[in-house]
């Protein structure tokens, strides 16, 4: 509009038409002259991919909608980007999120919301409500998103698409921009299953670069699926991630998920994972934790728009300056929490009784998982919410990631898919494996869909 805010959608922070329109040339190429080059070309290749943008990339700015990284260009790219380009997707950009991926709804740009397309007047979920809603937009057929404690899923959820998780370690998270190290997990999203899945395959694998990255391949994704056979597959319904605090439509399109699941083969059996309801807690004191550490750099001197106080200042006065100006509300009260809950005197009763809680919620799914094949939860406790509905109250933001933390914690695999609509808005349910069984988590995922 004429006032310079964002109209439409807003997926988009930057668009890169000429690199898209190269690449895809080039595949056009490629495949008219055929012979050896056109047979070796990736199945994905000339299909358009978004990318989340705390995902660097040469050649395109990477912000994580911050105004600390305004304009600035990575040097390097992503592993992930790299696969992308040696398979030549065309990147179509970069896709908006709440700053540093912090938050639930994009509401925390600094750069303006993402509008879900099913609802202008709703938010798309968050972190990567960019991503997301380029999918469910059609203006992308695939994107990149990062999940610390539910940004891929949650906005899956939020505009009727597909969002997955996979196992910790299982994609390089070289060049993503750290949100909290020992939770973040770049993903894919797609409007299939199977598309999800193919891309989970294209950028998956062993990445030296990466010293979290698990040693070996996860295959057989896409194969799984398409499998579409649920015959003698253990479905455990989480107790604790249901009923109250659910909205009651969201449980209902639920419990019709959990009928075409039985239809379809599969044995529904109830499980409970008592800690999960510490879950919460314990990822709100962890995260920050670790995003004190992480964003610690972002000082004007190692990385960060610079900002020098009137008539100049010290080393550190420049560094206040920097933070202050180029951080967001959230994302300082965030490092704020962090370096309270790491400071000494404080830090065994909160970061260390946080990680003694990961640990049960760690023991919770392993026992679980020594009963049933794969779990089954709302992907969200509630349908999409209005713009402003919830921003003034951090904490009641914080309560819709209830569903998607523990796979976090836990490292497991967990994928959000589109189970139902109600009132012209979506609905998902949410699928988690064992970690490295993310091919069980793709299969059962498939079969609803
Ligand atoms: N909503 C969660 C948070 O605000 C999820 C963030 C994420 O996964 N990047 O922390």
């Amino acid at each position: 509009g004429d006032d310079g805010a964002p109209t439409g959608v807003h997926a988009f922070l930057h668009v890169s038409a000429d690199e898209a329109l190269a690449t895809a040339a080039e595949v056009d190429a490629i495949r008219t002259a055929g012979g050896a080059e056109a047979e070796a070309l990736h199945p994905l290749a000339g299909v358009p991919i978004a990318v989340k943008d705390n995902i660097v990339t040469t050649g395109q700015p990477t912000t994580a909608a911050s105004k600390m990284l305004e304009g600035w260009m990575s040097p390097y790219d992503a592993t992930v980007v790299e696969k992308i380009r040696a398979a030549k997707l065309p990147i179509l950009g970069k896709t908006n999120l709440d700053e540093f991926a912090m938050g639930g709804s994009t509401e925390y740009s600094a750069y303006g919301n993402t509008r879900n397309p099913w609802d202008p007047e709703r938010v798309p979920g968050g972190s990567g409500g960019g991503s997301a809603a380029a999918v469910s937009a059609y203006m992308a057929p695939l994107a990149l998103g990062s999940d610390t404690g539910g940004s891929i899923r949650e906005p899956g959820a939020y505009t009727g698409t597909v969002g997955a998780k996979p196992t910790y370690g299982a994609v390089s998270r070289y060049g993503l921009i750290a949100m909290a190290s020992s939770l973040d997990q770049i993903g894919p999203a797609a409007r299939t299953v199977a598309d999800t899945a193919a891309l989970q395959e294209l950028i998956g694998g062993h990445d030296p670069k990466d010293s979290t990255s698990l040693p070996q391949d996860l295959t057989g994704l896409l194969e799984a699926a398409e499998s579409r056979d649920l015959t003698g597959l253990r479905v455990g319904v989480i107790a604790e991630l249901q009923g109250e605090g659910y909205q009651e439509s969201v449980q209902r399109i639920f419990k019709d998920n959990l009928d075409t699941l039985r239809a379809a083969g599969a044995e529904i059996v109830e499980v409970s994972c008592p800690h999960f309801r510490y879950a919460l807690g314990a990822y709100y004191l962890i995260m920050p934790s670790e995003v004190s550490s992480n964003l610690a750099k972002f000082d004007g001197v190692r990385y960060g728009q610079r900002v020098v106080p009137e008539g100049g200042g010290t080393i550190e006065q420049v560094m206040s300056a920097t933070r202050a100006a180029g951080f967001g509300d959230e994302v300082k009260r965030r490092i704020i929490l962090g370096t309270y809950a790491l400071s000494a005197g404080y830090y065994d009763a909160y970061y260390g009784s946080a990680q003694k809680v990961r640990t049960l919620v760690q023991q919770d799914f392993a026992a679980a998982f020594e009963q049933v094949d794969v779990l089954v939860s709302p992907a969200s406790p509630r349908l999409p919410f209005r713009f402003g509905e919830q921003i003034d109250d951090p904490v009641t933001l914080y309560l819709n990631d209830v569903t998607t933390i523990p796979a976090n914690l836990a490292g497991v695999p967990g994928i959000a898919v589109p189970s139902g609509v109600v009132d012209g808005l979506p609905v998902g349910v949410q699928f988690m494996a064992p970690a490295t069984e993310d091919a069980r988590m793709y299969r059962v995922a498939g079969a609803l869909e």
